[in-house]
């Protein structure tokens, strides 16, 4: 007889089990299939994020950041260190501790809220009906009043550099190096190519990207991309823009390395790399997920099509996280779930896509929420814009980490903020201040009047919102209308 659910939720990433949870607290008879299983071939929780994605990246930047402070900055301290060595297997195996340690986290976390967790890969095939077949190949029938479907996003292949997962690999693989490259490729210049480039760039690698577009990250604020551009230069990051990779040749016999073909401006060039990552975006995983009877909509990119409450157009089926449009972030993908479940017990709950935060986990960190100036101007909106810079932070000085600014652009006539844009050391954290402003409406004024302790980097933004309105006390105050 087939097992009956309010709510299937088909993937456990942070869309899926945060959706699978909160249904649970909501008193929804809730199960949540996931098919991931781990090096160890354990099937474990926590999608992208938790495996390969948000948590490992950061675990490694953490520890690549370490290294290079002991290596190069400890010594402006008057601190005397000598012989650093990296242990890359060490820095490895830490991160999977970190790994391990959160997707058990997320089992712990089922049971405490009774949701079921179901080991295999799951399929829609009506539109209350989920057929799972574990990983004997053995197959079950689930029935559900509402079904969620959360199943990701994977890394895209590009024909000139199939990834082997060992000299060409994607975001996965280059989580898992077992020595520091001498020469590492990297094609494209997004979040997760800037990301991981760092981490092997500041263990010692020649780290040479490679980005197809001629503009430098064209999502984020130019003023910010443009000193992003001026401080990885100084890290020795080669960032070649309007390069694109036309093919790429595995060498047949010695020490694995591979040939880049890659053409720019100026013709057909050759690079040799010991690793080449492949970072040229993500696409959602909608394979083999839905029967094509129960009729869910899918666009051309296999993206699954939702209304702004994330539901499908078959009555029950929800699609929210990576699968669906937006930006590809956890947080996202969290409220989506919070968004769903709260919804199918009678809540208003909507997710606010104007001010989803995003982040660069590079050092400094690139962080920014709602427009961009080129928005704003482009909209034909007035806007003032107040700005301020680390160097002239006593906190950020005191730590000698003063690179960046903090930059906000507000309404001309109503002062509401409208964008906020950080380049900085801890600006993902930074930023939230403004995220949370923001959901309140706040003014430029608002954030001014606020107090701010001291001496903290935060001071930064409380500068900035006074430079909004030509007030700022520790900076000169330039002409702020655009
Ligand atoms: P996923 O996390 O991809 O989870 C989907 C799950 O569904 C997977 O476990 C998959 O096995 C399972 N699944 C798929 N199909 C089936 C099926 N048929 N049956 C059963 N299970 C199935 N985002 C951030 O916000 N911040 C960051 O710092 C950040 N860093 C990143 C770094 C890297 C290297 C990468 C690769 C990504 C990063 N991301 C980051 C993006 C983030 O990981 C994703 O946005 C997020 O994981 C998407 O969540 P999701 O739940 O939609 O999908
Ligand atoms: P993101 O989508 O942020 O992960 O970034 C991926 C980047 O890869 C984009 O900026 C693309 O322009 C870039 N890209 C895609 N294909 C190629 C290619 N063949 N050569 C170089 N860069 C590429």
């Amino acid at each position: 007889m087939s097992k009956q659910y309010d709510v299937v939720v088909i993937g456990s990433g942070p869309a899926g089990y945060v959706a699978a949870i909160r249904c649970a607290q909501l008193g929804l008879k809730t199960a949540c299939i996931e098919k991931w299983l781990n090096k160890e071939g354990k099937s474990v929780y926590g999608g992208t994020c938790l495996n390969v994605g948000c948590i490992p990246s950061k675990a490694l930047l953490d520890t690549s950041h370490k290294f290079l402070e002991a290596q190069q900055h400890f010594q402006v301290h008057g601190i005397k260190v000598e012989g650093v060595e990296m242990d890359v297997p060490e820095m490895i195996a830490r991160k999977d501790k970190v790994v391990t340690q959160l997707t058990q986290g997320v089992k712990g976390l089922f049971a405490a809220n009774k949701v079921e967790g179901i080991a295999g890969t799951g399929k829609l095939v009506a539109a209350d009906t989920v057929t799972v077949t574990d990983h004997d190949g053995k197959e079950q029938q689930l029935l559900a009043k509402h079904v969620i479907l959360a199943a990701g996003s994977v890394p895209i292949d590009i024909p000139p550099a199939p990834v082997d997962q060992a000299t060409i690999v994607d975001s996965t693989g280059a989580l898992e190096f077992t020595e520091v490259p001498k020469r590492l490729g990297v094609i494209g210049a997004g979040v997760i190519g800037l990301e991981l480039g760092s981490v092997w760039a500041r263990l010692g690698s020649q780290v040479t990207v490679l980005e197809a577009l001629d503009d430098f990250l064209p999502a984020v604020d130019r003023q910010i991309a443009r000193e992003a551009q001026k401080i990885f230069a100084k890290q020795e990051l080669d960032i070649k823009l309007g390069t694109r990779v036309t093919g790429s040749k595995l060498s047949k016999s010695g020490k694995k390395m591979v040939t880049v073909d890659f053409t720019d401006q100026e013709g057909e060039h050759q690079a040799k790399f010991d690793k080449l990552i492949v970072c040229v975006g993500r696409r959602p995983f909608s394979d083999d997920l839905i029967d094509p009877a129960v009729g869910v909509q899918l666009d051309s990119r296999g993206f699954i099509e939702v209304d702004q409450h994330c539901a499908t157009n078959v009555p029950g089926v929800y699609a929210v996280g990576d699968i669906v449009r937006g930006p590809m972030l956890a947080h996202k993908g969290m409220e989506e779930g919070v968004m769903v479940a709260e919804r199918l017990a009678d809540k208003k709950t909507q997710v606010n896509y104007d001010l989803v935060p995003s982040v660069i986990y590079t050092h400094p960190e690139i962080a920014w929420v709602g427009k961009t100036e080129e928005e704003l101007k482009a909209e034909g909106c007035e806007y003032n814009v107040g700005s301020f810079p680390f160097v002239a932070s006593g906190r950020a000085l005191a730590a000698n980490d003063a690179d960046g600014m903090v930059k906000l652009l507000a309404d001309a006539k109503t002062d509401r903020l409208l964008g906020c844009h950080i380049i900085g050391a801890s600006a993902a954290d930074l930023l939230q201040q403004m995220v949370i402003a923001m959901e309140f409406s706040a003014s430029a004024e608002d954030i001014g009047l606020t107090m701010f302790s001291h001496p903290a980097l935060s001071e930064a933004v409380h500068e900035a919102a006074l430079a909004v309105n030509g007030h700022a006390i520790h900076i000169g105050n330039r002409k702020r209308r655009r």
